[in-house]
């Protein structure tokens, strides 16, 4: 058995992100998250039985968590290789995350996203009207705060 260094270790994590989980999260059509099925596990909802989408997520993730749980006890696998179901684990917290982050149940400090001045709203959340928001001396206003600034007299 060979050790990585440090370095070494984090690079095979980044590389592992970048090759295996995001080509997959991109890719259309997957089974989870696809356009095909619709975003963010909404097409198995049910909400009369308490099922909302972070429980659908839940079924998929605990799936694979299981099935590594059994590698790692007998260091076996039925049907997926291994990598296959990390990398899946890995993308339905990525998918988690982004749920959170629109339900406003985690706020991220992220680069480069559009925030509106006037209520710290995220542009990228503002599926209808995204181009209604205005950029104005170096800053952005959703549709809302920019309607108030121009009423605003003074
Ligand atoms: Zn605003």
């Amino acid at each position: 058995m060979s050790k990585l260094t440090r370095e070494g270790r984090l690079e095979v994590m980044r590389q592992f992100v970048d090759k295996y989980c995001f080509p997959t999260l991109e890719r259309k059509g997957k089974d989870y998250d696809g356009e095909k099925r619709g975003d963010h596990f909404e097409w198995a909802v049910i909400p009369e039985r308490g099922v909302d989408r972070y429980v659908v997520l839940w079924v998929h993730l605990s799936k694979q968590l299981f099935a590594l749980f059994t590698w790692m006890r007998t260091r076996e696998l039925a049907s997926e290789p291994l990598e296959s179901r990390i990398k899946d684990i890995i993308n339905y917290c990525l998918i988690l995350v982004s749920m959170l982050v629109e339900d406003g149940v985690i706020k991220l400090d992220l680069l480069d996203v559009p925030t509106c001045f006037g209520c710290a709203r995220l542009r990228m959340l503002d599926v209808k009207e995204p181009d209604e928001w205005e950029w104005t001396d170096g800053k952005w206003l959703c549709p809302d705060c920019f309607d108030g600034s121009r009423d605003d007299p003074g």
